[in-house]
C-alpha cells in the first residue's frame, strides 16, 4: 500500500469527497432509491462523517443519479431523499457541505457525470480554498477513481475484490471494505504521526 496520506494533515488543510450509493448507503444492483424510506446507511458512516468533520476542511458528496434522466423520480424526489441523509448527519455530530448531483444519462456524456470532472470544478466554484492536491475521493466504482485522479486527488476504493484493485493500481491509491475501516485508518495514522512529532 502507498503512503500518499502520510501527508496528510488533521488540521483542516484536506477536502474529502464522497461518492454516495455504495459509500454513504446501500444500494444493491439496480436498485432504485426514490423515496427516504429507501434510503440505509451503511454501517459506521454516520460516525465516519462525524470524525471527518473535525479533520476536514470541506466534505462534498458528488453523486451521479441518472434514475432522474431516466424519468425514474425527480429531483424533488431526490432533495427529500438528501434532507433525511443529511438531517441523520447532522444529528450524529457531521456536517456535509455541499452535495452535488448529476441528472444526466450517461450516454449523454454530460461534463457533469463521474469519471467527468464536473462536479469537482463546481465545488472549487463554490469552497476556492479547496485544494485538489490536498484532497480524497472515496467511492465503490472505477469511475469515482477516475473522476478523483483526473483532478489529482488522493483516491480510495470501497468494496472492490482484490483482482480490480490489483487491475488498477495507478487510479486506486488506497482500498478499503467500507467508509468505517477508512475512518479508523486515518485516525490511527493522525495519532501515529502527532506522537512521532
Ligand atoms: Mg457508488
Amino acid at each position: 500500500m502507498k503512503s500518499l496520506l502520510n501527508e496528510f494533515q488533521s488540521d483542516k488543510s484536506w477536502s474529502i469527497f464522497l461518492d454516495r450509493d455504495g459509500v454513504i448507503n446501500s444500494r444493491y444492483k439496480d436498485e432504485i432509491i426514490d423515496t427516504p424510506e429507501k434510503f440505509k446507511f451503511i454501517d459506521g458512516v454516520k460516525e465516519s462523517i462525524a470524525y471527518f468533520s473535525e479533520v476536514f476542511k470541506k466534505i462534498i458528496i458528488v453523486t451521479n443519479q441518472q434514475g432522474i434522466g431516466k424519468g425514474l423520480f425527480k429531483e424533488e424526489d431526490l432533495e427529500k431523499i438528501h434532507a433525511k441523509m443529511l438531517a441523520e448527519i447532522d444529528h450524529n455530530g457531521g456536517r456535509i457541505d455541499k452535495v452535488y448531483y448529476c441528472p444526466a444519462l450517461k450516454e449523454k456524456n454530460s461534463f457533469y457525470h463521474k469519471p467527468m470532472p464536473g462536479m469537482a470544478l463546481l465545488a472549487k466554484k463554490d469552497f476556492p480554498e479547496i485544494n485538489f492536491r490536498k484532497s480524497v475521493m472515496v467511492g465503490d466504482a472505477l469511475s469515482d477513481m477516475r473522476f478523483g485522479k483526473s483532478m489529482k486527488m488522493v483516491t480510495v476504493l470501497l468494496r472492490a475484490p482484490r483482482k480490480t484493485v490489483l487491475n488498477n493500481h495507478t487510479l486506486i491509491d488506497y482500498a478499503f471494505k467500507n467508509l468505517f475501516e477508512f475512518k479508523v485508518f486515518l485516525e490511527k495514522q493522525t495519532i501515529e504521526s502527532q506522537n512521532s512529532r
